[in-house]
C-alpha cells in the first residue's frame, strides 16, 4: 500500500513539475512557510520568565472512543476522541474544548535534534475554529498507568473502534507543564496553517511494552518530518531551572 500511495505522489509531483513548467516544483507543492513540527533548537528559542497561564479543565474521568484512523503513512494513528465538552483549556481568555488525542512514533518535534520514542497531541478547538495542540513527548521508561486502558488492546485494524471507560484526563500530562510555544500546522493533509503549539518541555513515559504495542500497528512510522522554522518565534518558559547547560 506505501509503495502504491508513493507511486501515487511521484506521478502527482511529476505533473505538477510538468505544470510548473520551469518554475521550481516548490513552490507549487509548499503547503506553506510556517508548518509544524520542528525541531526545537536550544539556540532558536527565546526563553521567558513567564508565559501565559494554561487553565485545565479536564476531567477526573472521561469516557473516549478509540479510533483507529486506518489512513496510509503518516495519516493513520489510533485516536481518542474526547466527547464534546467534557474537557477544555483556557489560555489568554480563549476557551478551547479538548476534541482528541493520538500519538505518533516516533515524535514529530525533536528538541535539539533529539527525537523521543513517541509523542501524543491533544487536539483542542475554539468557538471561532481556531486550533490548539498541546504536544507531549514520550520516552520509554515506567509503564503509563493512565494510559494502560487504551494501550493494553489498542484497536488494530483501521476503521476499528473501541470504547473505553473513565479515562483519567487529567492526569495525562507531566506535572511540570513548562512549554515551547509557537505557531505552527497540523502536521497531516491539508497541513492546516495557523495552529497555535504549546509542546511540554518534560516528557511522560509508556514502558517498552506499550511502545512496542503501538508500533506494532505503525510499523513505518506514522510522523511528519520536521519543517524549516523560517524565522518564526518560538517562546519557552522551561529555561530557567538548567541555565549552563547548552548543548
Ligand atoms: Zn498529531
Amino acid at each position: 500500500m506505501v509503495s502504491a500511495c508513493l507511486a501515487a505522489l511521484l506521478a502527482t509531483l511529476a505533473v505538477v513539475t510538468a505544470l510548473a513548467g520551469a518554475a521550481p516544483a516548490s513552490s507549487s507543492v509548499d503547503p506553506g512557510s510556517a508548518q509544524s513540527p520542528i525541531d526545537l533548537r536550544r539556540s532558536q528559542i527565546t526563553f521567558v520568565n513567564h508565559l501565559p497561564a494554561i487553565r485545565f479543565s479536564y476531567p477526573r474521568k472521561a469516557d473516549v472512543t478509540l479510533n483507529n484512523t486506518g489512513s496510509p503513512g503518516e495519516e493513520s494513528t489510533v485516536r481518542a476522541e474526547v466527547p464534546a465538552g467534557a474537557a477544555s483549556i483556557t489560555l489568554s481568555g480563549t476557551r478551547y474544548t479538548l476534541q482528541q488525542f493520538h500519538w505518533h512514533t516516533p515524535s514529530e518535534h525533536e528538541i535539539n535534534g533529539h527525537r523521543s520514542a513517541m509523542e501524543m497531541h491533544l487536539v483542542h478547538g475554539a468557538s471561532d475554529g481556531s486550533l490548539l495542540v498541546i504536544g507531549v513527548l514520550i520516552e520509554q521508561g515506567r509503564a503509563n498507568r493512565v494510559l494502560e486502558p487504551i494501550f493494553a488492546d489498542l484497536p488494530a485494524a483501521a476503521g476499528e473502534t473501541r470504547p473505553v471507560a473513565g479515562v483519567r484526563i487529567d492526569d495525562l500530562l507531566p506535572d511540570d507543564v513548562s512549554s515551547y510555544r509557537y505557531t505552527g500546522s497540523l502536521t497531516t493533509p491539508p497541513f492546516t496553517e495557523g495552529v497555535q503549539w504549546i509542546v511540554l518541555a518534560h516528557p511522560i513515559t509508556l514502558s517498552k511494552h506499550q511502545i512496542h504495542a503501538f508500533q506494532a500497528l505503525f510499523e513505518e512510522g506514522n510522523s511528519r518530518e520536521v519543517q524549516p522554522l523560517n524565522g518564526r518565534k518560538v517562546l519557552s518558559d522551561a529555561g530557567r531551572h538548567n541555565h549552563g547547560d547548552r548543548d
